[in-house]
C-alpha cells in the first residue's frame, strides 16, 4: 500500500544509523558454508528457464485488476493455487481471513463550470464514498493539509464545499502522522456536511503526466465522505485559479458501492518442504491483490509472479533445504497488510520455528537493496551471502524497516521482515495508476529478480546454521521506539506492545 509521499519525506522518515556487533567470526557466505553448489544450479534454472514473464502476462491479461474480496479476486487466488500446483510446489492452499468490509468502484466524473468550461479528469481513492446521484455542484476552496491541527477547529466554513488539499508552508510532523490526521479530517469534513474532497495519496498531489493515483486513505478504514484524487494539470489549474483570487465552481459525480462485512479473502500458500528440519520456515512473499485502474502488473504483479518464478527455479533445480519455504500470495495488502496481518496472528504458535519473510513489492525495477527490518544483528551475516551475488547484481545489505508492505507483520513478529528494496524510478507513475501495466515491464529484470529471490530464500532456509531467531517482545519494542516508528504504528492501531521498551 505505497503511498507516495513527496521526496522530502523519506529524508525526514530515513532510518537511523546501523549498530553492528564487533566482529566476532567472520560470517559464512555460500562459498564457505556449503550451500553454493545447489544455489549455481538454482541460479542456472532461474535465469536461463524462467517462466515469470509467462505467468505475469497470464495475471495482467487474463485477470487483470483484482481488488481484495471481489470476484477478480478469487479468480486470481485459483490462478495463484494452479500455478503454485504446477511449478511443484507441496502442501498447495488457501487461508481464509475476513476484513471489516468490501468496496467496489463505480464511476467518477467531474466538471469546471468557472472561472472556465471543462472536463476534469479524476478518480476515486479506494474504500471512500459516493456523491448523490445526480452528482453535486459546489465551490472549490482549499484546505492546509499541512496544518491539519488548524483546519480540524473550524470545519463549518467547508459545509456545501469541494475541498482542495493543498500542503501549504512546511510539514510540522511526521507525513504518518500527517496521513493519520488526514483522515481524521476526512471524517470531520464529512460531519460538517462538505460534498466531496480532492486529495490523492495521502492527500498529495498525484504524478503526471494526466494521471490519478487511487489507493487507501488507513490501515482498514473507509471514509463516508467522496475523495477523489485528480491529475496534476487538471489540479494544478484549480489551484492557478485559486491563488489569483478567482472563484472556482465545480460538478462532481462520484458513485463507488460498499459491500457490509465482514467479507472473505484468503492468502496463497505452497511449500517446498525442508529435508532435515521441515518445522522451520522462511517465507518468500509478495501480494496478489491489486488496485483497479489498471491491470495491477507493478502492484504487484511483478512480486507475485516472482514469488512463483523463484518456487519454480529451486523445485526443477532438484534441491531440496535443509528448512521449509513456503511461498505465500498475500491479500489485503492494499488496504493495510491485512492478509499478512492474518497470516502472523492465524500462525502465532509456528512463528517461534519462523526464520523470516522475505517480500518483494516495489514495482519494475531491480532488487538493490535487502532491508532486514530493523535486525541489525543480522546484517553482516547476510552480506556474505549478498556478496556472492556480485556476479548477478550488486545489492546492498542493511537494517531499514519497511511497514509500507507485507514485511511489517513479520517486523512487529521480532522476525527479519526482509524488503527487497527495487530501483524503480518510474513506479511513482505506474503506482497504482492507469499505467499499471504490462508495457512497464523488462523480462530479464523479472527473470533476475525471481532467481535473486529464489537464491535468498534458499540460501536462508539451507544454511547449516539457523539464520534467526525472532526477537523476544521487549527488544522489538525498543528497536521500534529508537528507530522512531512508536506514533506511526499507534497512530494506525498497529503497536501492541504497551509500555514495552520505553526508557
Ligand atoms: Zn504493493
Amino acid at each position: 500500500m505505497k503511498i507516495r509521499f513527496p521526496a522530502l519525506v523519506f529524508m525526514m522518515l530515513a532510518a537511523g544509523t546501523t549498530l553492528r556487533a564487533n566482529d566476532v567470526a567472520k560470517p559464512k557466505g555460500p562459498e564457505e558454508d556449503g550451500t553454493k553448489p545447489a544455489l549455481t544450479r538454482i541460479a542456472g534454472e532461474g535465469l536461463m528457464d524462467s517462466h515469470t514473464f509467462q505467468y505475469l502476462t497470464e495475471l495482467s491479461d487474463d485477470i487483470g485488476a483484482r481488488v481484495t474480496s471481489s470476484p477478480a479476486a478469487e479468480k486470481a487466488a485459483a490462478w495463484g493455487v494452479a500455478k503454485m500446483k504446477s511449478v511443484g510446489l507441496e502442501n498447495v492452499h488457501t487461508e481464509k481471513w475476513t476484513m471489516w468490509k468490501g468496496w467496489t468502484r463505480g464511476t467518477a466524473q467531474a466538471e469546471l463550470l468557472s472561472p472556465i468550461h471543462h472536463t476534469l479528469s479524476i478518480d476515486a481513492m479506494g474504500w471512500t464514498g459516493s456523491t448523490p446521484a445526480a452528482g453535486a455542484e459546489g465551490e472549490v476552496v482549499t484546505a492546509n493539509l499541512f496544518d491539519l491541527d488548524e483546519e480540524l477547529k473550524s470545519t463549518s466554513r467547508f459545509r456545501g464545499k469541494i475541498v482542495l488539499m493543498e500542503p501549504e508552508g512546511q510539514p510540522r510532523k511526521n507525513f504518518w502522522l500527517i496521513f493519520a490526521q488526514f483522515g481524521d479530517f476526512l471524517n470531520a469534513l464529512q460531519k460538517a456536511g462538505a460534498l466531496a474532497v480532492i486529495g490523492g495519496q495521502g492527500g498529495f498531489k498525484a504524478e503526471g503526466m494526466h494521471l490519478t493515483h487511487t489507493g487507501i486513505l488507513g490501515f482498514a478504514e473507509d471514509f463516508a465522505i467522496p475523495v477523489v484524487d485528480m491529475t496534476n494539470e487538471d489540479q494544478s489549474q484549480l489551484e492557478r485559479f485559486l491563488a489569483g483570487g478567482k472563484t472556482v465552481r465545480m460538478h462532481i459525480n462520484v458513485q463507488n458501492k460498499f459491500t457490509d462485512g465482514p467479507v472473505e479473502s484468503a492468502n496463497v500458500i505452497g511449500e517446498i518442504v525442508g529435508r532435515e528440519r521441515p518445522e522451520e520456515v522462511v517465507v518468500a512473499g509478495a501480494h496478489l491483490d491489486s488496485w483497479d485502474l489498471s491491470e495491477g502488473t507493478t502492484d504487484n504483479g511483478t512480486g507475485s509472479t516472482s514469488v512463483l518464478g523463484a518456487a519454480e527455479a529451486i523445485v526443477t533445480s532438484g534441491q531440496r533445504p535443509r528448512r521449509t519455504i513456503r511461498f505465500i500470495l498475500f491479500t489485503g495488502e492494499e488496504q493495510g497488510l491485512l492478509g499478512s496481518l492474518a497470516y502472523v496472528k492465524q500462525h502465532a504458535g509456528e512463528m517461534k520455528n519462523h526464520l523470516g519473510a522475505l517480500v518483494l513489492d516495489t514495482g519494475q525495477g531491480p532488487v538493490r537493496e535487502f532491508q532486514l527490518g530493523g535486525r541489525d544483528d543480522l546484517v553482516q551475516a547476510f552480506e556474505a551471502f549478498a556478496s556472492s551475488l556480485g556476479d548477478i547484481r550488486d545489492i546492498k545489505v542493511n537494517d531499514k524497516l519497511e511497514f509500507e508492505t507485507d514485511t511489517g507483520p513479520f517486523i512487529l513478529a521480532g522476525l527479519p521482515g526482509i524488503n527487497l528494496d527495487q530501483d524503480s524510478p518510474e513506479y511513482k507513475y505506474t503506482n497504482h495508476s492507469a499505467a499499471d501495466s504490462l508495457e512497464e515491464v523488462k523480462p530479464d529484470v523479472l527473470a533476475q529478480n525471481a532467481t535473486v529471490m529464489a537464491l535468498t530464500a534458499y540460501w536462508l532456509a539451507d544454511r547449516p546454521e539457523r539464520f534467526a531467531n525472532p526477537w523476544p517482545a521487549e527488544r522489538t519494542a525498543k528497536m521500534l521506539r529508537q528507530k522512531g516508528q512508536y506514533d506511526m504504528l499507534k497512530a494506525f492501531n498497529l503497536w501492541t506492545f504497551g509500555d514495552l521498551g520505553a526508557e
